[in-house]
Formats: C-alpha cells, sequence, structure tokens
C-alpha cells in the first residue's frame, strides 16, 4: 500500500517523497487513519518503527485546512536530542507547507525560543522542564492546543518527568487530541494513558521485544578485559558506524579516549557535556566523522542515526527494556545490524531474562585469550551458563564475524538523505 491511499495533501506527500519513503510502516498503516479522524491513541511500538511520521503526517493534515497562527500542536518527548529530532522531521515532512515549528528544551537561551514562540508557530515539539519555565514566565500560549503527543512516554515517566507532564496538562484545553506512543508500558504509564486519553484507539506494533532485524551477540568477560575485547573486535570486524554503550558518563569519557588513543575516530556523548558539545558529538557521529559514539544511555532513546551497523554494550544494561533502547539504535526502519553484549558474572541474571526472549536469536560468542569462564558476584562459577557457551561453536552466518578488509568503509557513502537533514538535528 502506498502512501496516497492516506490521501494527504498534496504537499505533505510530497514531503513524503523528498524523504524517500515508499511505502507506509505498519505503525503508520495502522495509526495514521484512526488520527486523522481525530481518535486519541495508545501506541506501543518498538523504537525505529517510523512512529514520528505516524503522528507528524496527520498533524501536518489537520493544520492544512484551517487557519494558522496559534501553538496548535505540542509534542513532549523526554531527551533535547529526541525533541530536535522530531522538529527535523516535522520540517522536512511539511517543507512544502506553510506550517511553522519550533522545539522547546533547556540548555540553550530562553531568549530565542522566546522570539521565536512570539512568531505565531504552529507546532512546538518540547521537553517538560524548559517548557514548565515558558509556561511559568508567560511566554507560550497553550490554550489552543488542539493535539497533545506524548513521545516515549515510558522513558518520561522514568526520568520522573510525570509531574511536570501533569502540570503542562493543566494548561491545556480539556477537548483536544491525545496521542500516547510508547515501546515499552509499565504500569505507570498505563495509568497515566488511562487518566489522559479518551477512547482510545490501542495499537501494538510487534513484541516489546528487542527489534528482530538485529542479531544479538553476547560475549562472556571479565571486567578487566573488556576495553581489549572492545579493542580487538573493532579491529577486526568490517563495521560502519558503531555505538558503544557504558553505564557511567565518566566512563564513557574515558573509555572514548583510551579508543582515540588506539587510533580510532571516536567522540562521546554523556549528560556532563553541555548542549552544544552533545549537539557536536552528534552531529559528528551523524555525517560519520566519528565511526564509534561512546555513550550513556542518553543516548538510548530515539535518536535517530542512520545506518549504525552495530550497537556494543560496554555495560550491560539495567533491564530487558532498556535493552530493548539501546538495540534500537540499529536495524532501524527494517535494516539489519548487530548487537554485541559484554557480559560479567555480575550480569547473568540479565543474560539470562534476555535468553529467554530472544531464543536463538541471541548467540554466546567467544574469542581466544580474550572471553573467559565468568563468575557471578559471589565468586561462585556459572558453570552451567558457561559450558552451554562454549558448546555452541556454530553461528547463524550473519553472525559470522567478517574480516577486516584493508580499507575500511566509514564514509558518508551510504547514509541517507534523512541523515543529511539530521545532521542538523540534535
Ligand atoms: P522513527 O521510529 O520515527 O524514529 O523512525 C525511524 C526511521 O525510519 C527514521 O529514519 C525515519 O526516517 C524512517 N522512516 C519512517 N517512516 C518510513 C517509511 N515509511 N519508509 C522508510 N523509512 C521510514
Amino acid at each position: 500500500m502506498s502512501f496516497q491511499k492516506f490521501e494527504l495533501h498534496e504537499k505533505i506527500q510530497t514531503g513524503v517523497r523528498m524523504l524517500g519513503y515508499q511505502k507506509p510502516t505498519p505503525i503508520q498503516l495502522q495509526a495514521i487513519p484512526p488520527i486523522m479522524e481525530g481518535r486519541d491513541l495508545m501506541g506501543l511500538a518498538q523504537t525505529g518503527t517510523g512512529k514520528t511520521a505516524a503522528f507528524v503526517l496527520p498533524i501536518l493534515q489537520r493544520f492544512m485546512e484551517k487557519p494558522l497562527g496559534h501553538i496548535r500542536a505540542l509534542i513532549i518527548a523526554p531527551t533535547r536530542e529526541l525533541s530536535e529530532q522530531t522538529l527535523e522531521a516535522i520540517k522536512e515532512l511539511g517543507r512544502k507547507t506553510k506550517l511553522r515549528s519550533t522545539a522547546v528544551y533547556g540548555g540553550v537561551s530562553i531568549h530565542n525560543q522566546i522570539n521565536r514562540l512570539h512568531g505565531n508557530v504552529e507546532i512546538i515539539s518540547a521537553c517538560p522542564g524548559r517548557l514548565l519555565d515558558h509556561i511559568e514566565r508567560g511566554t507560550v500560549d497553550l490554550s489552543h492546543v488542539e493535539v497533545l503527543v506524548l513521545d516515549e512516554a515510558d522513558h518520561m515517566f522514568d526520568m520522573g518527568f510525570l509531574p511536570d507532564v501533569r502540570r503542562i496538562v493543566k494548561h491545556l484545553p480539556e477537548k483536544r487530541q491525545t496521542l500516547l506512543f510508547s515501546a515499552t508500558m509499565p504500569d505507570d504509564v498505563r495509568k497515566l494513558a488511562m487518566d489522559l486519553l479518551r477512547n482510545p484507539v490501542n495499537i501494538q506494533i510487534g513484541h516489546t521485544a528487542p527489534v528482530m532485524t538485529v542479531a544479538h551477540r553476547f560475549y562472556p568477560v571479565q571486567m578487566g578485559t573488556k576495553t581489549a575485547l572492545l579493542k580487538d573486535i573493532l579491529d577486526k570486524t568490517e563495521m560502519e558506524s558503531v555505538l558503544v554503550f557504558t553505564r557511567t558518563k565518566s566512563r564513557a569519557k574515558s573509555l572514548a579516549l583510551q579508543l582515540d588513543r588506539s587510533g580510532h575516530k571516536v567522540i562521546s556523548l554523556h549528560g556532563n557535556l553541555t548542549q552544544q558539545k552533545r549537539k557536536q558529538a552528534l552531529d559528528g557521529f551523524r555525517d560519520g566523522r566519528y565511526e564509534i559514539m561512546v555513550a550513556t544511555d542518553i543516548a538510548a532513546r530515539g535518536i535517530d542515526v542512520t545506518r549504525i551497523s552495530h550497537v556494543i554494550n560496554y555495560d550491560m544494561p539495567s533491564t530487558t527494556d532498556a535493552y530493548t533502547h539501546r538495540i534500537g539504535r540499529t536495524g532501524r526502519a527494517s535494516k539489519t545490524g548487530d548487537a554485541f553484549t559484554f557480559v560479567t558474572g555480575d550480569d547473568m541474571g540479565l543474560a539470562h531474562s534476555l535468553k529467554r526472549i530472544l531464543g536463538e536469536k541471541l548467540q554466546y560468542h567467544n574469542v581466544d585469550g580474550l572471553t573467559s569462564e565468568i563468575h557471578n558476584s559471589s565468586s561462585k562459577k556459572n558453570t552451567v551458563d558457561m559450558k552451554s557457551i562454549n558448546r555452541r561453536k556454530s553461528f547463524a552466518p550473519h553472525m559470522q564475524t567478517r574480516r577486516k578488509p584493508k580499507q575500511r568503509s566509514f564514509g558518508n557513502a551510504n547514509r541517507s538523505s534523512w541523515s543529511q537533514r539530521s545532521q542538523s538535528a540534535a
């Protein structure tokens, strides 16, 4: 089925064509018609499934038909990068329309934002804290909002934004359309959804399991050998763009430094950086100046970088949901990707849970001299696991390590127009 079926305005269809979208993704197929009918919606969709366009296209369509001049759609997201990325999607998809949009988030000058908000924008993409700041200063008028979107709602509440969101909602008209998107659906999200949504259409795309276009590989390793193992993998594997996750900001910084010293083009992204540095890091990673980005979980949600070929969990994420989000950075929009995870003895509990979810999609992998039998924190040998790990010799073809060619292809060759547009994002 093509996008034409939605009977979007010709100017919006041009935006869709210019982004190279040929047919709607499953979430777009299911979500766009009810949203266009004005229904509330709860969308449970994995990261990278195309949910941004699923809400942006109907919003653009709705506003094409009526006069302009007020803030009519408010999109709230948990991170600045995601807000900026959503804004870029609005600008790209709506590039032929006259609709105006802006982003509102902290870490940058509030005065520029105030000026833009005075300029009669129709759509704002915001993070909760700064938006509340504007509400308190009286520099934003939300009394004409017709559509509210809460994106990555589960993460928003992880980060303690729930009270802020409730305060913001008090400033919106009661009569509005509300759309809530979440990759996972913990109880607090479900409760909030019940409060906010009226007779919603429920949409679920796939399970809340990690994306299946990704091959998952676990490396059993001792803490002290992780960096050597990472360097070995980076040297021996053909990779286009690699996102490495660490648990702490300081480790992201120091690991990036070590990789830099080993000659890699690497940058780190974590919450201790200024917004300007965060933007520079992400831009550089998107446009290929850096082949590796070492990041904390601030990069785990929503960030869309085309062609991330590998996600490496240098440190295990804290939950299976967090794994889903990190891994969602690769294998986006049905591309394939590889997810490597370093598993120490302390991580065995979560490793088991992931194995249950992923089944044969997950394979253990050994590297001579670098991976090892692992012990849990009480120093008891995890013999059962490691026996089965060591027995597994045969990997699916896509799990085989590809030898590095002489010339590595870290260039821009495969970057799509989407990533070009993304260069100005975040
Ligand atoms: P999202 O889940 O909204 O972050 O989107 C993930 C990626 O899929 C982005 O790079 C989008 O540009 C891309 N995308 C969204 N919809 C489509 C589509 N219908 N066809 C191809 N790519 C798409």
